[in-house]
């Protein structure tokens, strides 16, 4: 139950909601809406180890930067690989929408995390978030929070199954009373797309081509189903024989081949969670359907494939990028009733030292 005290407070803070994202973080303010979606990268420079730049601008410098200035994705494969630059990230985000010194109520923070983080980092994440001002810190799975932000009926006590394609990871699972039944998560997503299509360039054309051209490609003309009308557009590198710049056509029947590995394997995991799910929620789902979350979800026909293979109706859930970051909004607005669906709170304890 919440104190008086809290409700008041309630009415006045800010209180923020975090999609903490391999690719992309989101923050959304409670009863404003989504005020931050820039992507989950530090600039740092090498040697004194200083942070130059974070988010959008960060971003900018990948692949333009001097040799002494790297640009870094702390979460990129769904674990924290860098605490500290993980903390300042977060803080500089909340910072960014939450003043420290405004008369204001110190804000509540649900924080979606990638579900293969571990205890050491949890703690990590809820700490950055009380330094960075927060009153009080919550954590909550990504694939619960990418489900309840899709509309799924996560307290009922039926099955729902959700897939949220991401940039370094993928993660399936089927809810059921609040929590997570079953589930998976594949360091395979929107990434290891775009480091195919570089590879396929390479082999294909001899066509030397970068992350970020790859990553465009795939938005224009990637795909993991036929299309009703294939596309061809123009790729543009540096060809490895002349040195020069070339540019070629390419189809989007040649980029779907390229995909095959990543989007097998996608695939695959969904199919191995079905198998693994218990009978009564595998009939729900037939009832219900499967849905889609994450900019992945945006490659063209990846729910037509899912459903070819599952024999199961798929569905792109609306606005799929923006589905955790609403999810944590969600769980804000409803602190009392919804506890369940986050992350128990082993993570506050203090830490014992073997
Ligand atoms: P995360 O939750 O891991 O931060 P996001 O949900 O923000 O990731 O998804 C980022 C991934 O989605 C990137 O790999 C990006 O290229 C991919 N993506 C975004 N839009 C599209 C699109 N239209 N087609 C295919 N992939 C897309
Ligand atoms: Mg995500």
């Amino acid at each position: 139950m919440l104190s008086p005290i809290n409700a008041i407070l309630g009415l006045f803070s800010r209180d923020i909601g975090v999609d903490l994202g391999t690719a992309t973080t989101l923050l959304m303010v409670r009863h404003q809406g989504i005020v931050i979606c820039e992507p989950s990268v530090v600039a740092i420079e090498k040697k004194s180890k200083k942070v130059l730049a974070i988010g959008t601008e960060a971003k900018r410098m990948v692949g333009r930067t001097p040799g002494n200035i790297v640009a870094i994705r702390p979460l990129k494969d769904g674990v924290i690989s860098d605490f500290e630059i993980t903390e300042q990230m977060l803080h500089y985000f909340i910072g960014k929408v939450h003043d420290q010194f405004a008369l204001i109520p110190r804000p509540r923070v649900v924080i979606g995390i990638p579900s293969g983080v571990t205890e050491v980092e949890k703690r990590a994440v809820h700490d950055a978030a009380i330094n960075a001002g927060a009153r009080e810190a919550y954590l909550i799975e990504q694939p619960m929070a990418a489900a309840i932000g899709a509309g799924l009926p996560v307290n009922e006590p039926t099955g729902s199954m959700v897939v949220d394609i991401g940039g370094g990871t993928t993660e399936v699972a089927v809810i059921s009373l609040g929590g997570i039944v079953v589930s998976r998560s594949l360091r395979v997503a929107g990434d290891e797309m775009d480091q195919e299509v570089i590879q396929f360039a390479r082999q294909k054309y001899n066509l030397l081509i970068g992350e970020r051209t790859a990553e465009e490609v795939k938005w224009e003309a990637g795909s993991a189903f036929p299309m009703n009308e294939e596309k061809r557009v123009a790729l543009r590198g540096r060809d490895l024989v002349t040195g020069l710049p070339r540019e070629v056509e390419v189809s989007s029947i040649e980029l779907r081949e390229a995909l095959s590995g990543s989007v097998g394997m996608i695939v695959e995991a969904v199919k191995t969670t079905l198998e693994q799910t218990p009978p009564e929620l595998v009939a729900d789902l037939m009832a219900h359907g499967i849905a889609l979350a994450g900019g992945g979800a945006l490659l063209s026909g990846i729910d037509q494939r899912l459903s070819y293979e599952t024999k199961m109706r798929v569905y792109v859930a609306d606005d799929p990028m923006t589905c955790v970051v609403r999810g944590t909004g969600l769980v804000l607005e409803e602190l009392g009733t919804l506890k369940k669906v986050l992350v128990s709170d082993q993570h506050k304890k203090p830490l014992k030292l073997a």
